[in-house]
């Protein structure tokens, strides 16, 4: 970081910053300009509090240089993270794995159903929520275990991984012994403990945008969760609030190539609560593809008019099948698979 001195600053102010920087152990650096001096601050200051500079005598503003996501962050690390799926699917590299699968589990058979035909077009993972994060308290919330336990069904069956939200940290060790990859939902994305929570796991964590979380938020809910050791994050964009209403959500794709010149993580996107249209999803599909996204998760309902959660949003699986032939032209256009 640097600390700009304000104009007339005395030698005594500067020299005070000067020491605090030695005191955090890190080096100092004077440069006295013409109408202002500076103190670089040498060093890796990412986990120093930068407060304890903006609130000294003498001192107008510190700014950061190092990104405040140390571990999430490109710098010093110029490879991709990679991650494994149960099955041999990757995500992070040449492969751009597609989850698809309802909005949520409403039987045994409806997910076994759905996820052989999900299979059948070439998914490599199965979502599916027990736990739901509804707007209406009075809303169906979820099949909770049982769902669970179908998922795991529909997994033995078809050999789908499973991606499945956690809502809270009490229901973390229950769907942790049925998910393959945890996910975090738009509404959850600044549940601080339960990312904490998240990255004690081995399990891999999709990590859903909030509404309205800035792309340095977004990075930072991340970095929660690699701060506690689990390093496999995997970064999904699923639309953010605007003053637009035509459609459920704005899906701003930018954020996939900004992601990828920050950070490491794989991005994901979901063009179904992104646009929450099902005639959209296919287009955004090969948009985001084009646009570099390493991963795509997609709701799919066989009866759509009669799902319980999102039915608008979901592709029937012939609307599925066409998305996925017509989207793996594009992967091939940018040396990708599907
Ligand atoms: C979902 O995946 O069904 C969901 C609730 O997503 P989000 O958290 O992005 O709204
Ligand atoms: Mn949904």
């Amino acid at each position: 970081m640097i600390v700009v001195m304000k104009q007339g600053a005395t030698l005594d102010q500067v020299d005070q910053v000067a020491k605090r920087v030695r005191e955090m152990k890190l080096k100092d650096q004077v440069i006295v300009g013409q109408e202002l001096t500076v103190v670089a601050v040498v060093g890796d200051d990412r986990f120093k509090d930068r407060n304890a500079f903006e609130v000294m005598d003498g001192v107008d503003r510190v700014v950061p240089i190092l990104s405040p996501y140390k571990r999430a962050s490109r710098e010093g690390r110029p490879g991709k993270t990679v991650i494994t799926f149960p099955g041999g699917a990757t995500i992070g590299g040449t492969q751009i794995p597609v989850i698809a699968g309802p909005c949520s589990v409403e039987s045994r058979e409806q997910i076994v159903e759905i996820a052989h035909m999900m299979k059948a077009a070439g998914a490599v993972g199965l979502r599916g929520g027990a736990f739901k994060p509804r707007t209406n308290p009075y809303s169906f919330q979820g099949m909770g275990e049982e769902g669970l336990k179908h998922l795991a069904q529909a997994r033995a069956e078809t050999g789908l991984f499973i991606v499945t939200e956690v809502m809270s940290i009490d229901q973390v060790d229950l769907v942790c012994e049925y998910a393959d990859v945890l996910q975090i939902g738009a509404r959850n994305m600044q549940n601080f403990n339960l990312l904490s929570r998240v990255g004690e796991t081995n399990k891999p964590v999709l990590l859903k945008r909030g509404m309205s979380a800035t792309l340095e938020e977004f990075l930072l809910a991340a970095e929660y969760v690699l701060a506690r050791g689990n390093p496999n994050v995997i970064l999904c964009e699923r639309g953010i609030r605007t003053f637009e209403d035509y459609v459920r959500n704005t899906l701003p794709l930018a954020i996939v190539p900004a992601l990828h010149a920050l950070t490491h993580l794989p991005v994901v996107v979901d063009p179904s609560h992104g646009t929450g249209k099902a005639d959209l999803v296919e287009p955004m599909c090969r948009a985001a593809v084009a646009a570099g996204a390493d991963g795509l998760i997609i709701e799919t309902h066989t009866n759509p008019a009669k799902a319980m959660t999102d039915g608008a949003q979901s592709l029937t699986p012939a609307a599925f099948a066409a998305m996925m032939k017509s989207t793996a032209r594009i992967a091939a256009a940018v040396d990708r698979t599907m």
